[in-house]
């Protein structure tokens, strides 16, 4: 994988409730069902590239703590570039659909 940011979810965990999937605006994650036309099923990391660097912020949204990122300090020196597109990426996001999510969390 060329990228180091990105999420990793554990499927144990995961319960399929697709609040990651729903709050992210950049197609990392997508929903497979555990068997054909059930609505039950488990997320998967499928465009880590499209994943903004340091934003990690559906982890702190999963009610199942099932989210992990690499340990920020193992990454490079943030340069303003990156600051900028996690800026721009945060002021894209629903707001209140994310107060939304959080109250159901
Ligand atoms: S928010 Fe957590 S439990 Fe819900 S689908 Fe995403 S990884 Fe799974
Ligand atoms: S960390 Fe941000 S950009 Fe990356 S998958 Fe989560 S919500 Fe999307």
């Amino acid at each position: 994988m060329s990228v180091d940011w990105f999420p990793t979810v554990d499927e144990e965990k995961c319960t399929g409730c697709k609040i990651c999937l729903d709050f992210c605006i950049n197609n990392v994650y997508e929903f497979r069902p555990l068997k054909e036309g059930s609505k039950k099923g488990k997320v998967y990391v499928v465009n880590p590239e499209g994943c903004i660097r340091r934003c990690a912020a559906c982890m702190k949204l999963c009610p199942t703590k099932a989210i992990t990122f690499p340990d920020p300090k193992t990454l490079g020196q943030r340069t303003g570039k990156i600051s900028d597109k996690k800026d721009a990426y945060l002021k894209n996001v629903d707001k209140e659909k994310a107060k939304a999510i959080q109250k159901q969390t």
